[in-house]
Formats: C-alpha cells, structure tokens, sequence
C-alpha cells in the first residue's frame, strides 16, 4: 500500500494535513507531501475528503 499526492492537482488547501497529521504536512512549495505510511485508514478518509482527488492510497 502507498499513499500518494499528486502535486499538479493539489490546491494546498490543508484538509489533509489537518486531518491526518501523521501522513501529511505542506510543503514549501504550499503543497501536501506525505511523511508517513502507517495511517492507511485515515489517508483514506483524506482522499476522500481532498476536494480536487489528488490523493492516491
Ligand atoms: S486535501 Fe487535497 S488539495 Fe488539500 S492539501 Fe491535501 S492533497 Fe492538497
């Protein structure tokens, strides 16, 4: 399993992040890029709620 962010689609709007800080944070660039790939579950959630699908788990 990998959790992916597709930096082209990402808008950094931060939803991720703050709803799974333990997979996401912003990076310089004001984009989430993923840190950790323990929290399947909730990385699932964040795709979920990403409003543009730039995630991939
Ligand atoms: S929820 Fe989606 S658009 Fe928002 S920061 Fe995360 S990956 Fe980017």
């Amino acid at each position: 399993m990998s959790i992916k962010v597709n930096q082209e689609l990402c808008i950094g709007c931060g939803a991720c992040v703050s709803l799974c800080p333990d997979v996401f944070k912003m990076n310089d660039a004001g984009k989430s890029e993923v840190i950790g790939e323990e929290n399947i579950d909730c990385a699932k959630n964040a795709a979920a709620s990403c409003p543009v699908q730039a995630i991939s788990v």
